[in-house]
């Protein structure tokens, strides 16, 4: 069957993908919420059963410590290569409930736009990328590549149960690249992927001068300042370049390639941009990058709170006996947050003054990912957009982090193709959440060519 004769079986299905979708939604698969574990439970189920139904091997529900992970598979040839397609059927709370102008579960049509808890976040891109898959099979008897399905209940509360999952179940999982689905584009006409995401590495550090605070008309002048030392050791951790001062900070980061910075200039994300969003007088990022540049591909170090002293009302003279600091360096590809909080005490001990004692507390980080965006699955995805859209997406980084993408890297070795269809319009997390229909259905159409272009790849190789 022809890759025409699939589009035309999914446009004729669209309605009943639609039927489908709020089906799927109506199940308040809410996972902080205990009162509703039922409910992600009838989600796994539901879900389950959808991948039976399309005829799927070795659907399987696991149950873990919090909310259960569903998965399937179907295997053509165990040489070939493998697609492992990653979603979350959980969803945010729908609070403020009264905030909504429909109900948040009972999936709504306004203008263009299904409005519903979870239409957007993910169970519309999971509903699409089943969707595609039903055409693909519906054509297909035989495919060139694999395919691999893993859906979880926990990501809308920072996945702690997928990490001992994916350890335990490497064989099961194992594939070439994963799809996932749960990034957006930059707007309704311009789709993206996301190849690279930053890391963090978050560190307390406390200062200490004398065992009590002190009278500074008594002891001023001879004592140093606890408060002053920490605000000059921060003050040092970088230049006048705004480049940070760490020993060794920068030289595990992977420098930009021409091709990369042209396609970052393709994000419509201006100095102008940043200065309306924020509200700042001036933008202050390192010299020698342009602004999203500096906001994805390069690391930064924050503070994010101080605390030392006397801060109540009037007027009160010591010297504080210890000033403490929260503070984080967003990293990127191929920095290690490990080998920074070493970088980091190596700073302060060349730096602290004798005059304290100082400690570091270090909180969990995370590792930045980079993934290849020549690799055969990004390729496919990239010319199926071209089709659909009409352009070619936009190849960009990401400021935040997003563990599972990490995850699947370090754990199982495998490079996702993070992308989705999800807008910034959509209000994902927040009262009515909208998914575009016109752009969903679109979506579905490209998840199709994908796997087509993919396979012709494949075939070809
Ligand atoms: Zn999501």
């Amino acid at each position: 069957m022809n890759i025409q004769q699939l589009l035309t079986f999914a446009q004729q299905n669209f309605d009943r993908f639609l039927e489908e979708l709020n089906a799927f939604i109506a199940i308040e698969s809410v996972s902080s919420d205990p009162e509703r574990s039922h409910d992600i439970r009838k989600a796994a189920d539901w879900l389950s059963n959808k991948l039976n139904s399309l005829g799927l091997d070795h659907v399987a529900i696991f149950d873990t410590p919090l909310h259960p992970i569903v998965f399937a598979e179907k295997i053509f040839d165990k040489s070939a290569p493998t697609i492992l397609i990653y979603g979350h059927y959980d969803v945010q709370p729908e609070s403020p409930v009264e905030l909504w102008n429909t109900p948040p579960f009972d999936a709504t049509v306004v203008g263009t736009r299904l409005v519903a808890r979870g239409s957007t976040d993910m169970k519309g891109q999971i509903i699409a990328g089943l969707a595609a898959v039903e055409a693909l099979l519906f054509g297909k008897e035989e495919l060139p590549f694999n395919l691999k399905f893993i859906y979880e209940g926990e990501e809308e509360i920072g996945s702690p149960s997928i990490r001992d999952f994916l350890e335990e179940h490497k064989e099961l999982l194992a594939a070439d690249t994963v799809l996932n689905l749960d990034a957006g584009m930059i707007n309704a006409d311009t789709p993206s992927i996301t190849y690279a995401l930053r890391g963090l590495a978050y560190f307390e550090l406390l200062v200490k001068g004398p065992a009590q605070d002190l009278h500074s008309g008594v002891f001023g002048g001879v004592v140093d300042n606890p408060a002053i030392v920490l605000s000059q050791l921060i003050a040092g951790m970088k230049d006048d370049q705004r480049r940070i001062t760490l020993p060794g900070f920068y030289e595990d980061v992977r420098s930009l390639s021409d091709k990369e910075r042209e396609e970052l200039a393709r994000v419509p994300q201006t100095a102008d941009t940043y200065l309306s969003q924020t509200g700042v007088p001036h933008l202050a990022g390192e010299q020698g990058y342009t602004c999203i540049e500096q906001n994805t591909a390069r690391p930064t170090l924050d503070v994010h709170g101080l605390l030392s002293g006397f801060t109540g009302e009037g007027a009160k003279t010591v010297i504080p006996a210890w000033a403490l600091a929260k503070l984080s360096m967003r990293l990127v590809p191929d920095q290690d947050p490990v080998k920074v909080a070493d970088q980091l005490k190596q700073y302060l001990s060349e730096n602290a003054p004798p005059t304290v004692i100082w400690d570091v507390k270090t909180f969990t980080g995370g590792y930045p990912a980079f993934c290849d965006p020549d690799q055969p699955a990004s390729k496919a995805l990239q010319d199926a957009f071209e089709l659909t859209w009409g352009k070619r997406p936009v190849l960009k980084r990401e400021g935040a982090s997003i563990p599972i993408v990490t995850e699947m890297k370090e754990i199982l070795g495998i490079d996702s193709v993070l992308s989705g269809f999800a807008l910034p319009e959509d209000n994902m997390h927040a009262p009515n959440e909208t998914l575009n229909l016109e752009v969903w259905r679109k979506g579905i159409l490209t998840i199709i060519h994908f796997f087509d272009l993919y396979s012709k790849q494949m075939a070809d190789a």
